[in-house]
């Protein structure tokens, strides 16, 4: 079958490897992918959020399914969008509809179907101008730090975590004013939860499901998790603390309801569900879901995957996916990620990366790389992921590491701390 793969991310480099490798597969097109997904398919320049190109790829390529890697196509509603087109409705897309999507595009959503479905998570409450001294109210009954989250899509940025009572009032009030524009004309103000976190990956067709590994990911620019949040700096899995006890209550208190939950409200999710969790003395919380998988935790997720993806795709599609288990490595899978000088603040693209050829063990997967006259050139923020397998956490850190030290570019950073707290 022909494939088409949104994104351009460590993610999607990750995907397209794995796609690769299945008899299945005939030709994989990714649009618009990297410097690496280039070498796994073929690279279409379009923009996955221009849902008309996305169309003509699909019937210029005669494409049998879309595989959408980051949210906001899936927030903006490519699935309905194909759904509802009769010259390619037929054509399946792995990924939730605009309903499915708003577990991710709507914080104020999703607590309310956590809620609902009795899926154990902190405490809180929505607030609009509407009902904001109610929220003034509700910050003072709560201890500090307070959280305070826009209901929208953010980029990442829509989460304030405070420590002073009359900070998180002002903050409030500006958040509610448009500090994050229409994102945070609801606010949800949620119970603070202490713990460790890490997340739990599912592929659903609707009613069956299988879960993936787990993996634990590191978002701060700086060592000891420290300094500004960033898209993530690298990723562990398994997670040494998240035994057999620990994901038995994952799956019993929070996988089963959630995909029972989706069915009751009547929302057809075929798709990934990303749980973001927080462990309370072994007690699992939902922190957040995602619609999609996450980047870098892909790049340690699916390498521990041995089953043949495109094949639990097509039972995805066909709804099927009930008869289906997975194959997992039992080896430690991690990654560092190296990132361009001065990210997350601003930084310089378009640096020559070189000496990847001098990687001889483990896995090199792009993030922000692109071609540039024969040369492979960083293209963003995150730029390359360097996974490595090991019959333990530590085994496999060390040759990520080494290989991070291998690969060459200016500004080139990463944290040598990965995994520091498992
Ligand atoms: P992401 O960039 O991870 O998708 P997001 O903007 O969707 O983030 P959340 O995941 O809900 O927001 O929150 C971001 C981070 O803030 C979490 O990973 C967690 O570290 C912290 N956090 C969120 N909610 C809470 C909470 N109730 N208690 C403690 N920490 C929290």
């Amino acid at each position: 079958m022909n494939i088409l793969l949104l994104g351009s991310g460590g993610r999607e480099h990750a995907l397209a490897w794995k796609m690769a490798q299945s008899d299945k597969l005939t030709q994989l097109f990714i649009a618009p992918g990297n410097a690496g997904t280039s070498a796994v398919g073929t690279n279409v320049d379009i923009n996955p959020n221009d849902f008309e190109a996305v169309k003509k790829l699909v019937l210029d390529k005669a494409i049998d399914m879309i595989v959408v890697g980051p949210e906001e196509p899936l927030v903006r509603g490519i699935k309905d969008f194909v759904l509802n087109d009769p010259e390619i409705a037929k054509v399946p897309v792995i990924g939730p509809g605009q309903k499915g999507a708003q577990l991710e595009g709507s914080k104020e959503f999703a607590k309310a179907f956590m809620q609902r479905h009795n899926v154990p998570t902190a405490g809180y409450l929505s607030v609009t101008s509407e009902n904001l001294e109610e929220g003034i109210a509700f910050l003072k009954t709560m201890k500090a730090p307070y959280v305070l989250k826009a209901d929208g899509l953010a980029a990442g940025k829509g989460v304030l975590i405070l420590d002073d009572l009359a900070e998180a009032e002002a903050e409030l009030k500006e958040m509610l004013g448009g500090k994050f524009g229409d994102a945070s004309s609801t606010v949800v103000i949620e119970e603070f939860l202490s713990g460790i976190e890490l997340s739990v990956f599912v592929l659903t067709d609707g009613h069956g499901y299988v879960v993936l590994p787990e993996a634990k990911d590191y978002k701060r620019i700086g060592e000891g998790d420290t300094g500004l949040n960033t898209g993530g700096m690298g990723a562990v899995s398994p997670v040494p603390f998240a035994d057999d006890v620990f994901m038995k209550k994952v799956h019993d208190r929070i996988v089963v309801p959630t995909v029972e939950g989706l069915l009751k409200d009547d929302i057809p999710y075929k798709g990934f569900i990303f749980i973001g969790l927080i462990s309370i003395d072994g007690e699992p919380y939902v922190i957040e879901y995602n619609v999609r998988m996450g980047d870098p935790e892909t790049e340690v997720v699916i390498p521990r995957l041995k089953s043949d993806l495109v094949d639990l795709f097509q039972a995805v599609a066909a709804g099927n996916l009930r008869t289906k288990q997975i194959e997992v490595d039992e080896r430690s899978a991690t990654t560092v990620m190296c990132v361009s000088g001065g990210y997350p603040g601003s930084y310089e693209k378009g640096k020559e990366i070189t000496d990847l050829e001098k990687i001889t063990e483990g896995l090199v997967f792009h993030a922000g790389t692109t071609e540039k006259d024969g040369k492979v050139v960083t293209a963003g923020g995150r730029v390359i992921a360097l996974t490595a397998y090991g019959k333990d956490k530590d085994d496999a850190l060390a040759q990520s590491f080494k290989n991070a030290q291998i690969v060459k570019f200016e500004g080139k950073y990463f944290r040598s701390d990965i995994g520091f707290d498992l």
